[in-house]
């Protein structure tokens, strides 16, 4: 199954224009969607999900047309929020009975059985009889994802996962998703670049509502191999070694400025060749689309 996204555009009533003329290809797998905060990511999932139409433009999911059809993607849809909530007074697994209920899981054998699996796959097994309001993010955001699995899902997508979870909350959550992607497609919405390098065999950065670059994450970073530089500078020198070169970032280490630059040849004194990451490349295209922009 294939998820083809064409030409797609929407501008809310408020005349902000979250999606310009998007297009995707997305196969079967980890696809991580990166881009800033207010780049059009939760409106492109809200449209996949048929929760909002698009102005103009297609989307596809194997043979179904999403805006014609909506019906038939929500049948093979799961769907994991940004924001979602639970009734805290009950169990997860009276919690997950409930969803497998509402997705037509009718029979009560075959429930019990359903429930039984989504909490050992996604880790709650131990804290099934326990209230939903006492458990953690990562606990919420696992249950979230079995409520999202319940109906069999062929498309699953994942808005922003990750954010406010612990390092080891947020790494349990994203291998229950590597798991869950290998056989359907998943789609990682995330600000944060560590996700999808850990994660995904496919990407897209998206700024202002446009792709400004797809593919594979590991032909992406290659192409910038030999033009990335790093200097460690004084403070009072940052703005002209900004004003000098093409800096795609600045970080500290250890207290002292460190500036990756990007140019075709040694920059300069003081300049070493560094490895570039996805980090990199985010920050790049990030700035070649804000330069493009003010061009
Ligand atoms: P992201 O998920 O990448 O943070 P969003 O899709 O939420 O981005 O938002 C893209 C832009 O559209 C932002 O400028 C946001 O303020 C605006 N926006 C999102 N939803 C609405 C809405 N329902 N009405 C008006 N503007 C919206």
């Amino acid at each position: 199954m294939q998820l083809e996204i064409k030409d797609l555009s929407k501008t809310y009533p408020n005349g902000v224009r979250a999606l310009n003329g998007v297009s995707l290809t997305i196969g079967t797998g980890m696809f991580g969607l990166l881009g800033p905060n207010g780049a059009g990511k939760s409106s492109l999932m809200r449209t996949i999900a048929t929760l909002q139409l698009p102005d103009s433009g297609t989307i596809r999911f194997g043979e179904i047309d999403v805006q014609t059809q909506p019906d038939d993607l929500r049948r093979v849809l799961g769907y994991l929020p940004q924001e979602f909530g639970f009734y805290p007074n009950l169990s997860a697994e009276v919690t997950l009975d409930h969803f497998a209920t509402m997705k037509g899981v009718v029979d009560s054998g075959q429930r019990k059985a359903l429930v039984a699996s989504l909490l050992n796959q996604t880790n709650l097994h131990q804290a099934r009889k326990k209230h939903v309001g006492t458990f953690s993010g990562g606990m919420k955001q696992r249950l979230g994802i079995a409520v999202a699995l319940a109906g069999s899902p062929k498309l699953l997508i994942v808005d922003e996962p990750t954010a406010g979870l612990d390092p080891t909350e947020r790494h349990r959550f994203l291998n229950l998703l590597a798991e869950i992607g290998q056989d359907i497609v998943v789609i990682l919405s995330t600000h944060i670049v560590e996700d999808v390098r850990e994660l995904c065999n496919a990407m897209a950065i998206i700024n202002r509502g446009q792709v400004v670059v797809a593919g594979d994450p590991r032909e992406i970073v290659e192409a910038l191999r030999g033009k990335l530089w790093r200097k460690f500078v004084a403070k009072a020198d940052l703005t002209a070694v900004k004003a000098a070169h093409h800096v795609i970032s600045t970080t500290l280490l250890a207290g002292a400025p460190v500036v990756h630059v990007y140019a075709e040849q040694n920059p300069g004194e003081g300049f070493a060749a560094i490895e570039p990451d996805l980090e990199d490349v985010y920050f790049h295209q990030l700035e070649l689309a804000g330069l493009a922009e003010a061009a």
